[in-house]
């Protein structure tokens, strides 16, 4: 299934090519049809899914396929949000999906200028996303008109209870068009959003899809506190040795590291490097070529350890990565649901392991209060001290070590020695081979499939 097959017209397509979305979510090919159709939709879906593209883009369609320019101090699609975060999160999608249909996107929610909401809203707005207080407050006001709304959105409708936005809904609803589209999003359906949305909607299509749900249910998800700076001791002990008694880990066959900085990601792979752990990088900063190379390896198995940032991961489907490690936690909690959820695809199980420093609890927190998983923390393996004092002790890398192996030969193979000698003198499992990083990486592909066989994996 692909976007075209779905009915989405050519602006909205290209703008799904700029921000690579290769294929819909099933959220994304269940609703968009009945979206286009103008049918109202209740659709059980949790953040993470993708349900924001899977109501703005057929939403798109229609407010152009409509031909009406918005009224002075009107919109034309109200998008109801219960967060300031995501009603944020929601604005910047829609203006990345609008950008080819030129139609107007503006957000208001509370702790904005109030000034600055009305002076957005003087001249009409094609899609508007609101938290409902500040919506009510400008409506009370008269700086909006909703009078002309052809589309409504409520989304995260369970949430918008639990915050007690009942009545600025109800208020909010009286001042809309009875004719109209509706579209209801809710993670959950107890008995009080199954009453609302039967006020709101007419005759609904039905959607439920909880992917990510399923996927975070499926996902064994351990965590970590490890400060910031022992993180690389930790990460080489769990790629080199597993973790614990392999309870946990299992075959590590192929991992994908999670880092917040494109930085971050060039440095986990030069550390690991100098402990002859070959990995490699994608991220913003890797041209077209490296990142395709670090992927094609990756998928073949060449290379058993992905590191990327969240935006280069996005979009990209990687089959088969058997462990997820947050080298650092995501600061927005869905970035981890859709980290974690690049394990247990097509119905496999996947292992997640969070490293969270103690700067990062907040994030582990509200992690914890999107996914509803309190995730376990595990000790720190038993040789962890002694991996810090290693790995303190090898020598700085600086980013020109990323040069490729091959090059750095040519030159004379000084920085590979330098690794070499770095490496491990305790007989580490996997670190008996005799061959450095780089001619470990410069003996190609046949004696790394040696070791891989031999079941230390340690090296590969
Ligand atoms: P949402 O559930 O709408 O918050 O979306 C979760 C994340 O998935 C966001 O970061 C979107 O940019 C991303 N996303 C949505 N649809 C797709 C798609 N079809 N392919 C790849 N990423 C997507």
């Amino acid at each position: 299934m692909t976007f075209q097959d779905l009915g989405l017209s050519q602006p909205v397509l290209q703008a799904l090519e700029l921000k690579g979305y290769e294929s819909p979510t099933p959220i994304q090919s269940q609703a968009i049809p009945f979206v286009l159709e103008g049918r109202d939709l209740l659709g059980i879906a949790q953040t993470g899914t993708g349900k924001t593209a899977a109501f703005v883009l057929p939403s798109i369609d229609r407010l152009v396929a409509a031909d009406k320019r918005p009224k002075p101090k009107c919109c034309r699609m109200l998008v109801l949000a219960p967060t300031r975060e995501l009603a944020g999160q929601i604005a910047q999608s829609a203006t990345d999906y609008a950008r080819f249909a030129h139609l107007k996107v503006a957000t208001v929610f509370g702790g904005t200028s109030l000034h600055r909401n009305r002076q957005d809203l003087a001249r009409g707005v094609d899609i508007l996303i609101a938290t409902p207080g500040r919506l009510v407050d400008l409506a009370e006001q008269r700086a909006l008109d909703l009078s002309q709304v052809e589309i409504l959105v409520l989304d995260e409708a369970d949430q918008m209870l639990d915050l007690g936005f009942i009545h600025a809904l109800k208020q909010i609803v009286r001042l809309l068009p009875k004719q109209r589209q509706t579209l209801f999003f809710s993670a959950t359906m107890p008995n009080a959003i199954r009453q609302l949305a039967s006020q709101y909607l007419t005759d609904p299509a039905q959607v439920a899809i909880t992917p990510a749900a399923t996927t975070v249910d499926r996902v064994d998800q351990r965590m970590c506190f490890v400060n910031q700076q022992e993180k690389q001791a930790l990460l080489t002990l769990v790629l080199r040795d597993g973790f614990g008694a392999g309870e946990m880990t299992g075959t590590m066959d192929r991992v994908l590291v999670f880092t917040r900085t494109k930085h971050g990601a060039d440095r986990v792979v030069r550390k690991l490097a100098q402990s002859n752990i070959r990995s490699a990088a994608i991220h913003g900063n890797k041209s077209q070529p490296q990142r395709e190379r670090a992927l094609g390896d990756f998928r073949q198995g060449s290379v058993r350890v992905l590191v990327a940032t969240d935006i280069a991961a996005r979009g990209i489907d990687i089959p088969g990565v058997s462990h997820v490690l947050n080298f650092e936690l995501p600061n927005v909690p869905d970035q981890y649901v859709h980290r974690i959820g690049r394990t247990a695809r097509a119905g496999a199980d996947g292992i997640a392991l969070s490293f969270c420093a103690p700067d990062e609890r907040d994030y582990l927190r509200d992690i914890q209060r999107l996914t509803r998983v309190t995730l376990e923390p595990m000790p720190l393996p038993s040789q962890f001290r002694s991996e810090v004092e290693r790995i303190a002790a090898l020598p700085p890398t600086s980013p020109r070590d990323e040069d490729r192996p091959e090059r750095r030969q040519q030159r004379g193979g000084g920085r590979p020695q330098r690794t070499a000698q770095a490496r491990p003198t305790h007989g580490a499992p996997g670190s008996g081979s005799g061959a450095g990083a780089g001619a470990g990486a410069g003996a190609g592909n046949r004696s790394r499939s040696r070791r891989r066989r031999s079941g230390t994996g340690a090296t590969s």
